[in-house]
């Protein structure tokens, strides 16, 4: 069984295969959640599915399992998987990995007629992105019980068009509730989406978890005034805090060592015209940190920082935390699988935490769990231009087969 490996080649043309739908003009993919795009894509993959001999079945979120039965009835399976569903300027990689990682892992078990003890199972996550759906994970939140399915259900798009208008219009039942089945581990596969792996020249990140993050949304009331008659000193202008408050918070981060992230990704001035004193400034924070310490000291920074600001220039101003999503530890005997795995195939690793949030995020709440990285080139994701190695891709899906058969437990043809 030591000499077992997937077939590198066959993954590979899969995920061009896969690519071709919903292709962008810059090389990359837009499949979002439940267009016609990506049930395209899941139709694909239960073809090569059916063809490798599993059974496939969709729940009601949408969620799609392919199952190789094992050797023995009734055993929790050991399942692996990610998500198809992309950005709207996605790559070719990102879930998709994870998913194509999965089904050649069972059809290298296939080829080399390896039977498993436990049945092993790949799930394809639904929505997962959160681009066209405003909840990211969210087929992973409802299969764990951590959202509920009526909740997910009526979600809906830009267009007003609801999860469940989608799942109904693509023949999915989603009147059955959700049950979960019983899983023993559960691996995931990905790109690392940032680019630690590549400057550190190792194939195989081994994650133990996935940090802290959280998004907070700050307002400043001012007050508009003409940019040309009204005196500095008699402005009550909200940019002023910003002014403040930026070089403090990246001070507040740099001292936190490398580990921190601060973002400030959308600044909003109203009206926005360049000759008034804005009235109003909107602007976001996203904080991340893998210690819950650090993290909660830089949240803490963040709000005295700007409430300091806010009392200094007389202005009034709220910060709301808008998003939340505490950090992760993954499951140490499924984390030393994927370690051992990469140690026995003589591949360079690297012991990380997820900058990312996953589906295993929400699957480890309630399964042991562990992930495994491969670098991507730049550290690139949620971009057209993504892309990864073919060896190192074929590096992954090999330590994934070998985490997932420490599990599942194979017995010799
Ligand atoms: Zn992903």
């Amino acid at each position: 069984m030591k000499d077992l490996r997937v077939n590198g080649d066959r993954l590979w043309s899969r995920l061009m295969s896969m690519a071709e739908i919903g292709a962008t003009s810059h090389g990359g993919c837009n499949r979002q959640a439940l267009t016609d795009a990506d049930m395209e894509g899941r139709r694909l993959l239960s073809r090569w599915a059916q063809a490798a001999g599993c059974r496939v079945r969709v729940d009601a979120i949408g969620n799609l399992f392919i199952r190789r039965p094992g050797s023995e009835g009734g055993l929790p399976v050991v399942m692996t998987g990610s998500h198809l569903d992309t950005q709207p300027t996605g790559g070719k990689f990102d879930g998709v990995y994870g998913v194509l990682a999965g089904l050649e892992v069972i059809e290298s078990l296939n080829d080399h007629a390896v039977r498993t003890t436990h049945p092993i199972e790949v799930s394809v996550w639904c929505n997962e992105e959160g681009s066209r759906f405003p909840m990211a994970m969210m087929g992973s939140a409802v299969w764990s019980g951590r959202l509920a399915l009526g909740a997910a259900h009526g979600l809906t798009d830009r267009a007003g068009i609801s999860v469940r208008q989608e799942l109904e219009r693509a023949g999915i039942g989603i009147d059955a509730p959700i049950s979960r089945h019983p899983v023993k581990a559960s691996f995931e596969a990905h790109i690392e989406q940032g680019p630690v792996l590549e400057q550190k020249a190792k194939t195989i990140g081994v994650v133990t978890g996935v940090q802290h993050m959280s998004r907070h949304e700050v307002l400043v009331e001012g007050q508009e005034a003409h940019a040309g008659p009204t005196p500095m000193d008699m402005r009550r202008d909200p940019v002023r805090v910003l002014a403040a408050v930026l070089p403090a918070l990246y001070a507040s981060a740099e001292q936190r060592g490398r580990d921190a992230r601060l973002t400030i990704g959308f600044i909003e001035t109203l009206p926005g015209s360049p000759n008034t004193v804005p009235g109003r400034l909107r602007f976001t924070v996203d904080i991340r940190h893998p210690d819950a310490g650090v993290y909660g000291a830089l949240r803490e920074d963040m709000n005295r920082l700007v409430r300091t600001a806010l009392q200094r220039q007389a202005l009034a101003g709220d910060i709301r935390c808008v998003w939340e999503a505490p950090g992760v530890t993954f499951d140490p005997a499924c984390v030393a699988a994927v370690r051992g795995a990469a140690a026995a195939l003589g591949f360079s690793s690297l012991e990380m935490v997820s900058g990312a949030g996953h589906d295993s995020c929400n699957v480890s709440a309630v399964v042991p769990t562990a992930m495994v990285f491969v670098p991507c080139a730049g550290g690139l994701s949620h971009n057209e231009a993504e892309s990864a190695l073919p060896g190192d891709l074929e590096a992954g899906a090999n330590v994934l087969l070998h985490a997932m058969l420490s599990s599942a437990i194979a017995t010799p043809a």
